[in-house]
């Protein structure tokens, strides 16, 4: 399941809930990624970026994370405002675009039905994000995306929850690295307004900051 780079398989099979899911996705959209979405962006980058897992037709579908649905739209054009990107971000995996000292991921690599993953399998999968995080030398800063991505990102830290509670636009010191905190860019929070663009780009605005200073 465990590849030597530390990275999953592409049938890993650690979550049977995900697995059966993944599963059916192959039958009905055999062109689809349908597998452990990889990470993208810049190995050497000072800022990692952790969502929650793939969307059912974005990422699972064209294989990017927070490629191809609305997730992505608000994401890619924050990054290419605060120079993380260059090209043009299209929804596709083969758009060209680059990320600049920056990566994302997700907390869960597989797609979970109804975008809900469990406990067990956000769990599971923390040790490819451990692997992560071990493997960029670099790193200085993790926004995370939403509650769940914060405490498994805590979590892969070793940092107590209670020692550093998710917030809009909280900053964590953590013996490490400084973790930094958003409501995820999700349709749903941005439609509602719980997540606008102004609160997004205050948050990225704070991170190049940091990166520049
Ligand atoms: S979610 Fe992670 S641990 Fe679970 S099956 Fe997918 S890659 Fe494996």
């Amino acid at each position: 399941m465990i590849l030597p780079s530390g990275l999953p398989a592409k049938d890993c099979a650690l979550c049977p809930r995900l697995v059966a899911y993944r599963h059916a996705n192959q039958s009905a959209q055999p062109d689809w990624f349908n597998a452990p979405v990889p990470c993208f962006g810049d190995p050497e980058a000072r800022l990692l970026i952790v969502g929650l897992a793939p969307g059912v037709s974005g990422a699972n579908r064209t294989g990017r994370p927070f490629t191809g649905d609305s997730a992505g739209d608000l994401l890619y054009t924050t990054l290419n405002k605060y120079q993380f990107s260059k090209g043009v971000y299209d929804k596709r995996s083969d758009d060209g675009l680059h990320l600049a000292d920056c990566m994302i991921t997700n907390a869960v690599r597989c797609v979970p039905p109804q975008n809900k993953p469990n406990r067990a399998e956000i769990d599971q999968c923390r040790v490819f994000l451990q692997a992560r995080i071990a493997t960029m030398e670099q790193l200085q800063i993790i926004l995370c995306l939403g509650g769940i991505a914060h405490d498994s990102v805590l979590r892969a830290l070793g940092v107590k929850l209670k020692d550093a509670p998710f917030g809009h636009a909280a900053r964590h010191k953590t013996p490490s690295l400084t973790v930094y905190d958003s409501y995820h860019c999700s349709r749903y929070n941005t439609n509602t307004r719980r997540l606008t663009t102004q609160m997004f780009e205050a948050v990225f605005a704070a991170i190049r900051a940091r990166l520049d200073r």
